[in-house]
């Protein structure tokens, strides 16, 4: 009997965090955009080295007399743009290379984006947004498939800034499941929305295991795309900088560049074919963010940090992807607008396993279905206990 009673307790026990679990899922608005939250990846995340510092609302950067020469960048970081960091990766360390990066997508445009980098076999890095991801899974599928990097520009779009770092972990995992449930990767790279991040906001990415991306050529697509001269605008960025005219972006003063655009506009994607053959005959060469760096490993197994040594199997495989390489040391200014990022290699595929077993997070409707079920089968076999108790 004392063991039939231990058996309720226990399955009593199981039941109610089951419960617990499912009312501890819930969703929440960033904009109009609803970013999947599941309370499981918190405890993924070690924030013990993240400085608590505060929380700043979106407008509390603004100074209209900033100095801008870097003395300003903390308390003024929407004028400015924030500090550089050693690790922040803003330029290719290495002259006459090149690394192409796409924001915000993928979108409708973004099949005709990689048709002409296909037409040039040239690889880009493109910082999807995990919301668009849900979207257009089919072109994140073929960008990864024909070997471009593929990284994190969150799932909202979010000033980071301003949010909990609850809700920075949200976006992030949001994103990283996303991406996941497509291409079976965990990409290892960030681009910060709008290039916004403090020593905490890169404190909890690297925690999460990610390298700061950021851009030192910025053709503005964003502001000029709907303008007559928008072709002349864009190319004269990417013109500007080829021929040694300083962007105002490069922290940290590498010869190479990364530049940023947003696969969100026609008028922007219509001038790569252009930008490449300028930019070719100029003597650069293309390479993805991570490759230009140096990294051959710019997307991991999706494996919670946290998890991975309980999970490692006995022939070791996937293991060594899953460390997250601190980069070269580059770093940037930082800039207003947004992000850009590094591409990857083909030798990724070979990696891309998916090794997450059933018990890690999966989509929080999965999840919670799966607990659901769990849930259910628990109180089944506590009725069946019972009735045979009574009986
Ligand atoms: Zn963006």
């Amino acid at each position: 009997m004392k063991k039939t009673l231990g058996s309720i307790f226990i399955l009593l026990t199981l039941s109610s965090q089951a419960l617990v679990r499912v009312t501890a899922q819930s969703t929440s608005d960033a904009g109009d955009i609803i970013v999947p939250k599941n309370t499981k990846w918190l405890a993924e995340v070690d924030v013990t080295k993240v400085p608590k510092t505060p929380v700043r609302p979106v407008g509390s950067g603004t100074c209209p007399d900033a100095k801008c020469d870097g003395s300003d960048n903390d308390k003024c970081f929407e004028s400015c743009g924030n500090k550089a960091l050693p690790s922040d990766i803003y330029g290719c360390p290495s002259a006459q290379e090149w690394a192409l990066s796409f924001d915000d997508g993928p979108s409708n445009f973004t099949g005709q984006l990689l048709d002409s980098l296909d037409q040039y076999n040239i690889k880009a890095t493109f910082c999807v947004m995990g919301s668009n991801v849900k979207k257009y899974p089919e072109m994140v599928k073929r960008a990864f498939d024909a070997g471009h990097h593929i990284a994190s520009h969150t799932f909202s779009h979010p000033h980071l800034m301003s949010l909990t770092n609850e809700e920075i972990i949200y976006e992030m995992k949001a994103t990283e499941e996303a991406i996941r449930d497509v291409i079976g990767i965990r990409p290892t790279y960030v681009r910060p929305p709008f290039g916004e991040a403090d020593d905490r906001v890169k404190a909890l990415m690297k925690a999460m295991g990610y390298k700061i991306l950021l851009w030192n050529v910025d053709p503005t697509d964003y502001d000029v795309h709907s303008l007559p001269n928008a072709a002349d605008k864009i190319q004269g960025a990417f013109k500007a900088a080829a021929n040694g005219i300083d962007t105002g972006l490069n922290s940290h003063d590498e010869p190479g560049y990364i530049s940023l655009q947003h696969d969100l506009y026609k008028s922007s994607i219509e001038q790569v074919p252009d930008v490449i053959e300028f930019l070719t005959k100029k003597g650069y060469t293309f390479r993805t963010a991570a490759e230009c760096v140096g990294d051959k490993t710019p997307h991991a197994p999706f494996v919670p940090e946290g998890r991975l040594m309980a999970q490692s199997n006995p022939s070791g495989q996937n293991k060594e992807e899953v460390s997250s390489s601190t980069p070269k040391d580059q770093s940037s200014i930082s800039s207003i607008p947004e992000l850009k990022d590094a591409s990857v290699e083909n030798d990724n595929k070979s990696t891309t396993t998916k090794v997450e077993s059933s018990d890690t997070s999966s989509s929080s409707t999965t999840s919670a279905a799966a607990i659901i079920t769990h849930s259910s089968v628990n109180m089944a076999i506590l009725l069946f206990v019972l009735l045979s108790f009574i009986s």
